[in-house]
Order: C-alpha cells, then structure tokens, then sequence
C-alpha cells in the first residue's frame, strides 16, 4: 500500500473530524519520522509536546515492553507496585503534595474542574450550584462538552450544546479583567501560562504573577494548564516557573509519556486534592500498572537527560534564528524554549501552504489557527539538527 491507499482508507472509514497532512508516518526514532514511501522528515510538532523525549526513547519503551509484558491493567479497584512510585516520583519532581492520575489531557482539565468546584463548596463556602470558573478567550483545554462550555471557538461548539454552565470568560493576559470578574462565588481561575493551540501566545511580563496574587488574595484557586507548555517544553519545568508562580492546581499530560501511552494527571497539595473521597472520581485506566511505569520512565528520561535546560537552550538559539529571517510573510516570532509560534501576516495566504511546503522539504510542522507556524520539535534536538531544519525553514518561508 501506498501513502494515497492509506489516505483513501481513513477517508472511506474513518470520522473526518481531522485534516491531517498527507503523510502517512509508519517509524520514527528520536527527532526522525519515517513515511511509507521510506522518506524521512524531521518531526517539528512533537505530537502536539507528546514526543518531547523523542520517538521510540530506548527507555521508556524498555518500561512499556517490560511492564506490558508484567502486567498493563488492574484497575482502581485492586493496588499496584507502579502507581505509587509514579505519584511520590510525580510530586518529589513538581513539588505538589498529592497527585490524581488519568489518562487524556482533557481528562485532566475535567478533573481539575471537579476538585476546584467541590473545594469551592466544601472548603470555600459557595452556595449549593453557584460555583463560578474564570477562564480566558483563546484557552484549548480539550474537547469534552464541559471544556468546550467555555472554548472561544464557534466551531468547537456547534452543534454540540446544551452547554455546561459556571464559565465567564475574561481576555488572556489581562489581569485587571480577573480582578473585576472575580466574585464571591469564584472557585478557580484556569489559564495556560502560554497559550499552545490559541497560537503560542505569551502573555505580558508579570501576568501570572498579579494573577497569582488575585488570586490569593480573592481565596480564588489558580489553575494552571500545562498539558502542553509544561514538562520542558518551554525550557523551565512548567512555564508558570518564569514568573515564579507556584498554582494551586496544575494538570499536565501529553510528554507525561513521552508520547507512548496516553497519561495525564492533576497535582495539587492536600487541602484541594484531599476533596476527593473514594468514588467521587476516577477512571479504569488512570493510574494503571503500564501508564505509571511509562510515565516514571518518562520523567527519569527528562531530568536524567537534561531536556528541560536543552530546550531552553535549544529554543533560544532557533527563535534568534527565526527573528533574523527577513520575509516579507513573517508577522512575529514569539514563545519560550521550544515552543514557537511564527504568525504570518494575512497576505502570506494562510500558514497551511507553509507546513505543506516544509513537508516537501522534509520538515513535519502544522498550523495553528489559520496564520501560525507552530515550531515544537522534540527536546532532544542538537543545534546541528536546528541549523539542519532552519535551512529548510528559511528557504520555505522567502519563497513567495
Ligand atoms: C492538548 C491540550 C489539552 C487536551 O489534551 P488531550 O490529551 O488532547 O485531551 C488540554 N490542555 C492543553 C493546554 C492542551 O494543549
């Protein structure tokens, strides 16, 4: 079979709820992916920041091998030896007294959500039903109906309401907005500390540091979404670190696994996370035997390789890079470490033609909204591997 048989397929059988570029992906290793024609691309997207160790990392698939063939599944109804490991490794690592375990990003979100509410109830004092959550236009947070209740995306909404209620949403990078919307029944205020799918958009120095005191001072719990700008991505653990913010909830996801398995999970000290009684929540899958050895593997394989410095390091030396190209298409260049945004202007003719073009050229990259570049290879990548891609890069975007 052929790249086009394989496309005539999904198309015949599968939901078209995606428009992926034709490429059809069958190996990959470190920064590499393979086609089935044989030809080889340099992934710039990272499964969206899933891959930041890399394609196929020899030890995290040693992990997925050995505990697949030990034991994947026992659900929460019985005890494991990996799930506790994973979550005293998981709290040691990010500084969070408790962990909750799931297994999509989404999921993580909806958690969070729940155990923001129910404090708000049980600890806050917010009558029965009036809870209210503060959120910012841009935000992604997945596509369950509740966190579509509150995208900015028409089209992630329609057709699919009645929609959950308790959202206000306030524009992203205006702290004086939250301030003002803030009322006594606010449990929790949620925000990317950089917005991933909204565009790798970076808000204003200091943002999260006046929300972070809002916050505190309005006992409104501050809710970070780092599915996708956390565990390295940008060059700090989690972005908030660069403003030195400390939330009350974080939900991470994505490279939790290094892209092998999907893992995520809600961390937050006691006095949130100790709202939850058995049955309140949960899932079969989370926190099972297989995620939780991948996901120790996944963490050891960040730290122990140093991702995180490299992707700052990484990042910085590709964005001056990026800054110097002087095309006539270039808006901005904008992010932190590895996760870059190149917003085009509107005569360039949309970013898609862009990433279409760079496929040519052997570079894997996807739009965001209609007019960005999203720059987000693995953390392993080498400066000679981001002279190699910049090349291409460059080359592309003077073209006409
Ligand atoms: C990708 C993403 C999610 C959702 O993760 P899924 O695993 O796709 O459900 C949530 N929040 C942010 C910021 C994301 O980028």
């Amino acid at each position: 079979m052929n790249t086009q048989d394989y496309i005539d397929l999904e198309a015949k059988y599968g939901a078209k709820n995606y428009k992926p570029l034709n490429v059809v992906l069958e190996r990959g290793q470190g920064i590499w992916v393979w086609d089935v024609e044989g030809r080889r691309y340099l992934d710039f997207l990272s499964a969206y920041s899933a891959v930041n160790q890399g394609h196929a990392h020899p030890k995290i698939l040693k992990a997925l091998t050995d505990q697949a063939a030990k034991l994947p599944l026992t659900s929460r109804a019985f005890r494991n030896d990996q799930y506790p490991l994973m979550a005293k490794e998981l709290c040691e690592l990010t500084g969070y007294e408790k962990m909750l375990p799931m297994n999509s990003g989404a999921e993580a979100v909806e958690t969070a959500l729940k155990a923001a509410r129910k404090w708000g109830y049980k600890v806050k004092g917010v009558p029965e039903g009036q809870a209210e959550i503060i959120v910012c236009d841009g935000n992604f947070a997945g596509r369950t109906i509740s966190i579509i209740s509150f995208s900015p995306e028409a089209q992630y909404k329609d057709g699919f309401g009645p929609f959950t209620p308790g959202f206000k949403m306030i524009p992203f990078g205006d702290a004086d907005a939250l301030a003002a919307t803030i009322t006594p029944n606010t449990v929790a205020f949620i925000v990317e500390p950089i917005q991933g799918e909204g565009g790798v958009i970076v808000p204003p120095e200091g943002y999260l540091k006046r929300v972070r005191e809002i916050c505190t001072a309005n006992n409104v719990l501050l809710i970070t979404d780092e599915v996708q700008s956390g565990l390295g991505r940008t060059g700090k653990l989690f972005a908030q670190h660069y403003d030195g913010v400390r939330a009350d909830i974080v939900t991470i996801g994505k490279a939790l696994s290094g892209g092998f398995y999907p893992v995520s999970a809600m961390l937050a000290d006691k006095v949130v996370m100790d709202v939850f009684n058995p049955g309140d929540h949960g899932s079969t899958f989370g926190g099972n035997p297989l995620a939780a050895s991948v996901a120790r593997a996944a963490l050891k394989v960040l730290v122990e390789e140093n991702l995180i410095e490299n992707a700052a390091v990484q990042g910085e030396y590709l964005m001056g890079r990026l800054r110097r190209i002087e095309s006539p298409h270039i808006k901005e260049v904008r992010g932190r470490g590895l996760l870059i945004g190149v917003e085009l202007h509107e005569s360039a003719g949309g970013a898609r033609r862009f990433c279409e073009a760079l496929k040519e050229e052997g570079l894997l990259c996807k739009e965001t909204h209609d007019n960005v570049i999203r720059f987000a290879p693995p953390l392993t990548i080498t400066k000679d591997d981001i002279d190699w891609a910049f090349e291409r890069i460059e080359k592309v975007l003077m073209a006409d």
